[in-house]
């Protein structure tokens, strides 16, 4: 991995995806690859996923960085796939674990149905080719893409998505996803923080109000896949809603070429008034009976 050195110019990326989901860095090369991009805040948002939290933030301690454990959760509301980001979750919270173990099984056991129908397809790849890329418990079709692409059945990573992976292609298989209202809940019980992630992506500004009103506490406005226009659009519909607003690059390390780590970067009051309402909460939960 290369990265440009350059000055503390603070800033957050709480957008992040390690091998503990699709990304292709560890934990550690994130925090030494943000140290290295003058980052303040960093936080991992696996994809239904919370195992690599522990060596991010020891990591982190160790470089002087501030970390907040996150994840990704597949979420669907009026039959589209919501992501909920999920920050400060306690990850051996019992209910958030059932969900995240559910996840993980159904990932799985999707991993083979797409195996399976790549096959009917006359794409015979050998699922052990698959389950060598994506060592962690939460595999998904960024790991069929690179086998694909190994395989020399596709081009390349975007080429086997666009053949084989995407919606309407021989090897779709949709994802078990969890209500949207029902994942907020779980990250409040594990105490943490719920955001909707990059709304620009989901195709949902036309039941933005409705989806917000389900509990969300902040909004991710800022996003690699965000324009200028979508940003600023994101950052008034926060503050109109009274919410907290979060971004990050969303780099799922070199899948796809260049990684995206760096290419966004929170202004820190964003972060501290993330940090200061986790605060508050955790202090109230504190002293209740
Ligand atoms: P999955 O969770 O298995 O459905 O995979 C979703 C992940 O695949 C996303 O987080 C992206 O990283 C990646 N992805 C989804 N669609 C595409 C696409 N058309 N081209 C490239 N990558 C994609
Ligand atoms: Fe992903
Ligand atoms: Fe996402
Ligand atoms: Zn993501």
């Amino acid at each position: 991995m290369t990265t440009r050195a350059c000055e503390q110019i603070g800033g957050a990326d709480l957008h992040l995806h390690s091998v503990y989901s699709d990304g292709t860095y560890t934990p550690e090369q994130l925090a030494q690859s943000g140290k290295q991009l003058g980052f303040q805040t960093l936080a991992l948002t696996d994809h239904d996923a919370v195992e690599g939290c522990a060596e991010m933030a020891q990591a982190c301690q160790k470089l002087g960085l501030e970390f907040i454990p996150g994840t990704e959760l597949t979420t669907e509301f009026d039959n589209r796939e919501i992501h909920v980001l999920g920050y400060f979750i306690d990850p051996d919270d019992d209910e958030l674990r059932d969900l995240l173990v559910t996840c993980q099984l159904a990932r799985r056991e999707r991993v083979k149905r797409i195996i399976h129908r790549l096959h009917q397809a006359n794409v015979p790849l050998d699922p052990e080719r698959v389950f060598q890329i994506a060592q962690c418990n939460s595999p998904g079709r960024p790991h069929i893409a690179r086998a694909l692409v190994n395989a020399g059945f596709a081009a390349n990573y975007d080429d086997a998505f666009e053949k084989f992976l995407r919606k309407g292609r021989p090897g779709w298989v949709p994802k078990l996803k969890v209500g949207t209202g029902e994942a907020i809940e779980l990250v409040h019980h594990a105490g943490g923080l719920a955001f909707l992630a990059h709304p620009g992506i989901s195709g949902v500004d036309d039941r933005l109000p409705e989806l917000l009103g389900l509990g969300f506490d902040g909004l991710e406005c800022f996003h690699s896949r965000h324009s200028p226009a979508q940003t600023r659009m994101y950052l008034q519909m926060a503050v109109a809603h009274g919410l907290l607003i979060s971004g990050g690059s969303d780099c799922h390390g070199e899948n796809k070429g260049q990684p995206l780590l760096g290419t966004v970067r929170v202004p820190d009051r964003f972060v501290r008034d993330i940090v200061a309402v986790h605060r508050a909460r955790a202090q109230h939960r504190h002293k209740e009976p």
